[in-house]
């Protein structure tokens, strides 16, 4: 198919709902990606956080294609292994109790929500179910993952919303404190907000938090979708900030391409959600969980987090010194920059006519690279950054 007919046909059969590149991607390996003209792209993206092996990783490729001759889904019906092993394998490297799979980042944050009232009103009494999230944080697109998300441009056209959320502002634990009630059941917090402008929490704020949730028993919750699996430079951005989540929600990196959430809890709501009070079709599925364990076998590897660490501290020490850039911020591989005069929209476009992919986050580009890129790779995507911001 050529780019022509991609587009007038998409714009024929899709719901109008995204504002793309345009660029019609048709294969991919490491960090390069190609189109359908034959053109080349470093992509800094990693379709959002998600190719953390990058396109088309050998070992995660035999391992989802071995899956996928085998058994290709079974169900919940019965016992899978690749699900078994997943699950053992996350709670193992962080240290929690349970996990629960869905096929989303909102799916994880609707377990997590479904968790954390059910554990309220188990414990403290019907009404003991409200949520307080930061402002300026994003969630998901469900009808609730859309009200815990704590920007009001995402609560528009949809009502009614579901109840019970509160907001406060990221890093004023006074702010936070204000929206709990005697009714809060927990706090839920991403430790990198990422699609609200790669803004990391500060650490004491966290802290603080996390010791007034403690004494109340409200329970934490960190949205890891974006900042998991290896993005920060630890297997959870947590980690970084010395405190023990009591539920984290993974998706994203975790299936290295294909469609996974994992909502994991501290070992006191293991047996919070029985028998029929929660499920998916699809969770679990073999063969993105071959997949997943494949990411993990790799990116839970003290190397190759101190690597992707290193990566990240090469890429922001470059950007800071680079003609255009205000300033940078993030976490290891997760990273925003701020433009000197340039609009992010346009510069991300004119990167994809140069040959990069990168994407934005509010009035900043933002960086996502596959966690496997290399150092030259790095070099040519920022040759082609630069070379774009310093065009007239
Ligand atoms: C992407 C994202 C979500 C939503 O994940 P989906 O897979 O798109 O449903 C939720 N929270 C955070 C922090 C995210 O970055």
């Amino acid at each position: 198919m050529d780019f022509l007919t991609a587009k007038e046909t998409e714009q024929q059969y899709l719901m109008q709902t995204y504002g793309r590149f345009q660029t019609l991607l048709t294969e991919g390996k490491g960090a390069k990606a190609v189109d359908c003209d034959g053109k080349e792209y470093i992509d800094f993206t990693s379709g959002i956080g998600v190719n953390a092996l990058g396109y088309c990783n050998d070992h995660w490729l035999d391992a989802v294609t071995a899956q996928a001759g085998k058994l290709q889904h079974t169900s919940n019906l019965y016992y899978s292994e690749p699900m078994i092993r997943l699950a053992e394998k996350l709670c193992t490297l962080t240290g929690m109790d349970k996990v629960f799979f869905g096929n989303s980042g909102a799916e994880a944050n609707e377990c997590a929500i479904k968790l954390a009232r059910k554990y309220g009103s188990d414990t403290y009494g019907e009404k003991h179910t409200e949520i307080v999230t930061l402002k300026n944080s994003f969630h998901g697109r469900t009808i609730t993952t859309l009200s815990a998300t704590g920007q009001a441009v995402f609560h528009q056209h949809f009502q009614p919303f579901t109840e019970g959320f509160a907001y406060g502002e990221a890093n004023d634990l006074d702010s936070v404190v204000s929206a709990v009630t005697d009714n809060t059941c927990a706090v839920m917090v991403e430790f990198v907000q990422g699609e609200g402008g790669v803004c990391p929490l500060e650490k004491a704020f966290v802290k603080k938090l996390y010791d007034f949730c403690k004494d109340r028993d409200i329970l934490l919750i960190a949205d890891e979708i974006q900042t998991g699996i290896g993005r920060t430079g630890t297997l959870f951005a947590y980690e970084q900030f010395g405190v023990q989540p009591d539920i984290v929600t993974s998706a994203k990196g975790l299936g290295g391409g294909l469609p996974i959430g994992a909502c994991l809890c501290v070992e006191k709501l293991g047996k919070v959600l029985g028998p029929g009070l929660h499920g998916t079709t699809f969770g679990g599925n073999p063969v993105v969980c071959a997949g997943a364990l494949a990411v993990l076998e790799q990116v839970a590897e003290p190397s190759f987090l101190q690597a992707v660490a290193e990566k990240g501290a090469y890429l922001r020490e470059k950007l800071q010194k680079m003609d255009g850039v205000e300033s940078v911020r993030g976490l290891g591989m997760m990273i925003g920059v701020v433009l000197k005069d340039k609009q992010a929209g346009a510069v991300a476009s004119a990167c994809v006519e140069k040959g990069l992919l990168v994407l934005t986050a509010k009035t900043l580009i933002r960086f996502l690279p596959p966690l496997t890129i290399s150092y030259e790779e790095i070099d040519c995507g920022l040759e082609r950054f630069a070379a774009v911001l310093q065009a007239e």
